[in-house]
């Protein structure tokens, strides 16, 4: 697949639609490679998919859900296919490890399998009325037409776990991936035409959120919008929504805290957080970026993790001996190094971070020993492979720190307790809690989603994702 050549264009109403703007996908790993041009579309062009959405999404919310379980169900098995390819292009526009890339991609196809099932399982309650010869139904029903927005750190997965459960309960989609990585939902909208979805039911605008999302957050016409993001984007995009009375998710950021009991085990514990810390280059929402480690273990736990984070391999995405790729582009890294320079002037140790030498944004994780909750460095979301590691006394001081931040996505706990454990799951205020577990890494088929200023909405995944793509009609029945 050479996109050296392509022009990847906008998919509306079933047609692929040219545009004179363009801008360029570049290899972050080799800003030399140049993967394509994609289309920069305007208000027109979702005015235009909105439309086509609009015609066509009554026949669909209409047809049997066994239509629109074949068409998911095809689409999850074309991605299967061409998972190493598609991971390929993951991996090159996006900057994770291939073997990250394909992870991801066989992941987006697992959730349209998944809810192509749930297509099917969309089931309803019934209870007697409290009229006499009065039945009462509740059935969920499609909400219209979906807007969906989403970010260049996971471009096929959450593209896939907004589009799927939309077109699963009968919704048409128009959706408008990030700018930085637009081929792979330029791909996830071949796969959906070659999987026969009918025109005008799945809709791609591509282009700045400034006009196509921005633009799709005001639509009069469009019922529902999916957000994943900025705080700041999602909140402006919640902020219209409701003024224009529609259902809005948004899944935001995350200074997700894992904590480390002197109890843990330290090979369990050190995998964890330079997994949680360190892998996909921290561009994770779910990405542990508050160590809190207790005061018995903390020496050996900053030394252990240095050594580790020191010996990863950092270089191009698609070199199998890599297991951190690059930043995803020179903004980005621009502020992870100035983040790195704060820690240091905030008073942390610094360990690794430097900016390594290549064609591609490199840069060596950075461990910011000695930090504490209160540095901005502790409590802004920085997006990229650094890891404040803050000391507490014991365990109740670990668990205040944890929830002591304007996050509340993921949270872990390394303890060989089970009263911690325990206590930790019971007590943290964070959407997702893990054991023994990165706090990055989740399930397809369980909710995911957080509270706080990480997360507003229904869940997203799983059967709960219903939640948010449907809406409950009650109907009274005499008979
Ligand atoms: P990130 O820092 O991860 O790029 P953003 O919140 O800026 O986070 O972007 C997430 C998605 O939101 C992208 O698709 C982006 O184009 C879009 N976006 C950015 N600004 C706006 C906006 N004002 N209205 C709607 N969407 C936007």
């Amino acid at each position: 697949m050479d996109y050296a050549e392509t022009i990847g264009a906008h998919y509306i109403d079933g047609n692929w639609v040219e545009d004179s703007d363009h801008s360029q996908n570049i290899n972050p790993s080799n800003t030399a490679d140049i993967i394509g041009r994609f289309a920069r579309g305007d208000a027109g062009r979702v005015d235009q998919a909105v439309a086509a959405a609009a015609d066509a999404q009554p026949g669909w919310a209409d047809a049997s859900p066994q239509i629109r379980h074949d068409v998911l169900e095809k689409a999850g098995a074309l991605i299967m296919a061409r998972k190493d390819e598609l991971g390929r292009l993951l991996a090159r526009e996006e900057g994770k490890t291939l073997a990250e890339a394909v992870g991801e991609t066989i992941r987006a196809a697992q959730i349209f399998k998944f809810f192509a099932g749930e297509a099917l399982r969309n089931l309803g309650d019934a209870v007697a009325s409290v009229r006499p010869s009065v039945d009462v139904m509740m059935e969920r029903e499609a909400v219209g037409i979906i807007g969906l927005i989403t970010p260049w750190n996971f471009p096929i997965a959450i593209p896939a776990w907004k589009i799927a459960p939309a077109l699963a309960f009968g919704n048409a989609v128009v959706i408008k991936p990030a700018e930085l990585t637009p081929a792979c939902a330029w791909e996830l909208a071949k796969i959906l035409d070659e999987a026969g979805c009918p025109k005008g039911i799945f809709n791609l605008v591509l282009g700045s959120g400034s006009l196509v999302g921005a633009r799709i957050a005001e639509h009069p016409d469009i019922d529902a919008v999916s957000f994943t993001g900025s705080v700041p984007t999602g909140r402006q995009i919640g902020v219209t929504c409701a003024s224009l009375g529609k259902k809005v998710q948004m899944e935001m950021g995350g200074k997700n805290p894992m904590v480390v009991m002197d109890d843990a085990d330290l090979d369990v514990a050190i995998a964890a957080c330079v997994n949680g810390a360190f892998f996909s280059t921290g561009q994770r929402c779910t990405a542990s970026s508050r160590l809190i480690v207790t005061k018995g273990i903390y020496d050996k736990f900053v030394g252990a993790l240095t050594e580790a984070a020191d010996n990863l391999v950092v270089g191009d995405a698609l070199d199998r001996a890599t297991q951190i790729g690059p930043v995803v582009d020179e903004k980005q890294l621009q502020q992870n190094v100035d983040y790195v320079k704060l820690a240091a002037d905030e008073g942390c140790d610094v360990r690794g971070g430097s900016i390594q030498n290549g064609p591609g944004f490199f840069q060596k994780p950075a461990v910011f020993a000695s930090a504490t909750n209160d540095m901005r460095v502790s409590r802004e979301e920085i997006f990229g492979p650094c890891a404040s590691v803050i000391k507490a006394d014991d365990y109740d001081e670990a668990l205040h720190l944890a929830n002591d931040t304007d996050f509340g996505l993921s949270a872990g706990i390394c303890t060989t307790s089970l009263k911690y454990a325990t206590d930790f799951r019971k007590k943290s205020k964070a959407g997702m809690v893990m054991v023994n577990l990165p706090t990055a890494g989740v399930d397809y088929h369980v909710p995911f989603g957080g509270r706080k200023g990480s997360s507003y909405g229904p869940r997203e995944q799983g059967g709960y994702a219903r939640e948010f793509y449907t809406i409950v009609k009650t109907s009274y029945i005499s008979a």
